[in-house]
């Protein structure tokens, strides 16, 4: 009986394997099909703003990027099936273990060994993405030192958190009993809020210089308008974003009163001031409409269900063995869990993007509502124009993926909203 579970587990991950890599590369291939298709003319809604120059190199930079992206999935699933099928979790595992090690201190080194090899197998992509596709669009402005560097600050960063937090959590599954996950998602919850705290004053100065917005008429008008919407905040402040990149945005960062405004220093030259407020509007509509506290709710939600879920098959043999275990260890387990769960919950992707695109509506009308909607409208062309962002993707892919809605039907949004305002 156990033998014939495990054998169906086995199969039920591969069939699952089989759907979502094929709903993956064939939305993909739909994209730059659809992208490709319409490559040669300015969608009408545009033709006077964006040029068939922009519009061709929106068109090839998606294309490219897309097939860099398919090969990455395909590495990454020859690389998932050689760590679980192929037995590589279970090496790793063992390896570690022949060592005058204490368990706990092997299964520590062995999930920071598979995460390393994860990272190794990921840097040939990443350079191909900066260095390659990046460069020949004009985007790239990273050298290969500042890389190297960033890397290895990442790895720091994700040892010096990841391993302490993975102890904790290993220690909780070993010493609380059956309901350790309930445990282990408050360790993750707290540290989590924790984390977003400390961002903008602790991380990303470990990757970006913030300089305080210089006193001015932006300045004067950004103020302004956070008083208008009752926005409190702990400042207001430029990222050397084309230190790396010619991308341009603008983001909220942190949590109650550690928060920040960022603004790309890009940004702030490619939009008027008008455009910025609106831009800063938007993404106050973001807090506004609680939608940060809503993901925050669901994320929780959605680590807890995953936690149970962890909780039970944990207990299950036919879940390690199915999965190509041979170690009955905790960390493998957890690992194990966290490599594979996107697979089976590929599902969740598209009803995510929904929710996502129905917050940036509502943060469009806020926008509309608190600064000029022509303006939202203005600066977006312009940020779609020079992130060479297509404004003509596949309908599925875009419904699949996109925390955006496409241009053209977020700017009739807009349209539309400035016409009842
Ligand atoms: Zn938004």
């Amino acid at each position: 009986m156990l033998t014939l579970l495990m054998n169906t587990f086995t199969i039920i991950f591969i069939i699952a394997i089989v759907i979502s890599f094929g709903i993956q590369h064939w939305l993909s291939w739909r994209q730059k099909a659809y992208v490709l298709q319409h490559r040669d003319q300015v969608p009408q809604a545009f033709r006077e703003r964006v040029s068939l120059t922009a519009h061709q190199k929106a068109a090839d930079y998606t294309v490219e990027k897309s097939k860099l992206g398919d090969l990455d999935s395909v590495a990454g699933l020859i690389f998932l099936l050689a760590l679980t099928l192929g037995g590589g979790i279970s090496l790793v595992f063992e390896f570690w273990s022949t060592f005058a090690l204490s368990d706990m201190q092997s299964n520590l080194i062995a999930v920071a060994s598979i995460y390393l090899l994860m990272t190794v197998v990921d840097i040939p992509f990443s350079l191909y993405q900066t260095f390659v596709i990046e460069e020949k669009f004009g985007f790239n402005k990273n050298t290969i030192a500042q890389f190297i560097k960033d890397q290895l600050i990442s790895l720091g960063l994700t040892m010096a958190i990841g391993l302490p937090i993975m102890a904790l959590i290993l220690w909780v599954m070993d010493s609380i009993g059956s309901l350790w996950w309930l445990y282990a998602w408050l360790i993750i919850i707290s540290f989590s809020l924790l984390m977003s705290w400390l961002f903008p004053t602790v991380i990303a100065p470990l990757f970006n210089k913030f300089t305080p917005m210089e006193d001015g008429s932006l300045k004067e008008r950004i103020q302004s308008l956070l008083a208008r919407c009752g926005f409190n905040s702990q400042g207001i402040f430029i990222m050397d974003g084309s230190r790396r990149s010619g991308h341009g945005n603008a983001y909220f960062t942190g949590l109650g009163n550690n928060k920040r405004i960022v603004f790309f220093d890009t940004l702030i030259k490619s939009l008027d001031e008008d455009e910025l407020e609106a831009v800063l509007a938007h993404e106050l509509g973001h807090f506004k409409r609680k939608h940060v506290i809503k993901m925050l709710v669901a994320s929780s939600i959605m680590t807890l269900i995953s936690f149970a879920i962890l909780g039970w098959l944990i207990t299950q043999d036919w879940f390690f063995i199915g999965l190509g275990l041979t170690t009955h260890s905790n960390a493998a387990a957890l690992l194990v869990f966290m490599l594979v769960s996107p697979v089976f919950t590929i599902f969740m992707q598209p009803i995510s993007a929904y929710f996502q695109r129905k917050f940036e509506f509502e943060a469009d009308d806020f926008a509309a509502e608190h600064a000029q909607g022509s303006k939202m409208i203005s600066g977006l062309v312009k940020l779609y124009e020079e992130n060479a962002s297509t404004l003509t993707p596949d309908p599925l892919y875009s419904a699949f993926h996109y925390s955006h809605p496409p241009a053209a039907i977020r700017i009739a949004h807009i349209e539309e909203k400035m016409q009842s305002v």
